[in-house]
């Protein structure tokens, strides 16, 4: 299950990811909202846990903008004490669950493995960024319909951008994540990877989705 975390204080955040993760659940972390929506509307969550409060657009604000997008996914909403207002609000905007701080982390684990059985078995497995999709089980890739062939690390590279697909992904991250390497090995290999990438997704269409963000890294998205 892949859950998605959202939640501005570093602290907390990370926690809740770890206790996420050492029970198995894949977890990806947003720390404001404009982050959290532009995630889940490329990647297929199982379930969000998400703050209310958040800088900028709040909590409540993301849960709006998603359910109006028809995004059912499930969604598990954090509230300080005193948020009462909010907490009503959360649930009529379409929240599954809440919790309030301070929580255990055994029943945020308890709640989120609730609420994504009850989501459960209709998520797409189907990544799609404009006209590229990337099915996650038969691992096949297509764009504009045309299947494109992918090598095992190029599958992961591509696997790894659409997931991330509208935010950075810089060098770094993506050796830790499809090399798995949490070092620099001083080589181009992420770059060689992406023009590899790029001529079998982009060459031969429109618009260009694999973006490079110059000295940072790259981007995979639609362009605005
Ligand atoms: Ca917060």
């Amino acid at each position: 299950m892949r859950v998605l975390v959202v939640e501005d204080e570093r602290k907390t955040a990370s926690f809740v990811r770890k206790a996420l993760q050492s029970e198995g659940f894949a977890v990806d972390a947003c720390h404001n909202g404009n982050d959290a929506l532009a995630a889940l509307r490329y990647t297929p969550f199982d379930v969000v846990v998400l703050d209310i409060m958040l800088p900028g657009r709040d909590g409540l604000s993301v849960l709006r903008q998603l359910r109006e997008r028809k995004n059912a996914t499930p969604v598990l909403l954090l509230s300080a004490r005193g948020e009462v207002n909010e907490r009503v609000e959360g649930l009529n905007a379409g929240a599954d669950d809440y919790l309030p701080k301070p929580f255990e982390l055994a029943e945020l684990v308890a709640r989120v493995r609730a609420l994504g059985r009850r989501g459960g078995d209709n998520k797409s497995p189907v990544l799609r960024v404009a006209d590229l999709t990337l099915d996650t089980v038969t691992r096949r890739a297509q764009r504009g319909g045309a299947d494109i062939e992918l090598t095992t690390r190029e599958y992961r590279l591509l696997e790894y951008l659409m997931r991330s697909a509208g935010r950075l992904c810089g060098r770094m991250m993506i050796l830790e994540k499809v090399w798995d390497y949490d070092f620099d090995p001083g080589t181009n290999l992420v770059d060689v990877y992406i023009k590899r990438l790029r001529e079998k997704i982009d060459a031969r269409f429109e618009p260009k989705l694999l973006q490079t963000v110059r000295g940072a890294g790259y981007t995979l998205k639609e362009p605005a």
